[in-house]
């Protein structure tokens, strides 16, 4: 019996790294300008893996993707260790529990995750010269649009009130102190499916509670890549969160939280991207 999305003993839980992205200001801007091929989850996982080994934060890809831009990997360097949905098909009577989807012919398909070591920084590489693709442009009508939510006028009589959600709607309040940071957060609790049970009226002052977490969470991964104001006022938040009970070491969030936090600031990051660069495949 396999466990899914459980790292390897020496790889940081997605809690953790979430962790260390609340509590390091400019440390997701940095990776994402490095590493937006890839999900937001393994830029973190990248970025700090580059920390740790003192390696210069740039193009990453596998030794045969190298290969082909004319690069080789030094002798002797580490591979950096990714996170990588692995998709296969499985006899049905293996139960199993999530991920799996009905293919054809009684198979299913079943996505795990599980961590390689198979990318090389830049630096870990000679060869011919090469060229970063330029950081794609992200704009918020094609986000939403791709994400199926839909902005509607802001009829609010709160002046306090930022935004709210309802089901795949959202609304922000047009003198919105942080208009982005509150578009992201609201847009994350339908991603979060938080909307399918409730709807969300957020003013200034955020509620404590899990799912305000979560949102936030998601705004503070959006507008620190994207480089939006907002990243402090998140942060403020989250770290008021993660202190004063339990001090920085992570457990205030759930792993299963963590994990879905990257996922849908991934989901909005990518789906507003004029070119969709989908570069996380198996090789
Ligand atoms: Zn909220």
């Amino acid at each position: 019996m396999q466990h899914h999305s459980k790292p390897a003993p020496d790889v940081p839980k997605w809690s953790a790294l979430l962790v260390e992205a609340v509590n390091k200001p400019g440390l997701i801007m940095e990776a994402y300008s490095a590493f937006h091929n890839y999900s937001i989850g393994n830029q973190i996982l990248a970025i700090v893996q580059c920390q740790l080994r003192g390696l210069e934060p740039g193009p990453i890809n596998t030794f045969p993707g190298w290969q082909t831009l004319g690069r080789t990997v030094k002798r002797g360097e580490r591979a950096l260790i990714l996170c990588m949905p692995i998709s296969r098909k499985v006899r049905d009577e293996q139960g199993s529990s999530g991920g799996e989807s009905e293919g054809e012919n009684g198979e299913r398909r079943f996505t795990s995750f599980m961590h390689k070591a198979r990318w090389f920084a830049i630096s870990q590489t000679v060869g011919d010269e090469f060229t970063p693709p330029r950081l794609p442009e992200w704009e918020a009508e094609r986000a939403l649009a791709a994400l199926d939510i839909e902005q509607i006028a802001f009829t609010a009589t709160d002046g306090n009130c930022q935004g709210y959600a309802k089901k795949r709607q959202i609304a922000i309040n047009p003198v919105a102190q942080l208009p982005h940071k509150t578009l992201f957060h609201e847009t994350a609790h339908v991603i979060l499916g938080h909307t399918a049970e409730a709807d969300f009226t957020d003013t200034e002052r955020t509620p404590k509670n899990l799912r305000e977490v979560e949102a936030e969470a998601v705004a503070l991964l959006c507008c620190e890549a994207l480089n939006l104001e907002g990243a402090d006022y998140c942060r403020g938040y989250i770290q008021n969160w993660l202190c004063p009970a339990v001090g920085y070491n992570g457990d205030a969030i759930p792993e299963k939280s963590a994990q879905k936090i990257f996922r849908a600031a991934d989901q909005i990051l990518r789906a507003g991207r004029l070119q969709a660069s989908e570069n996380e495949t198996e090789h």
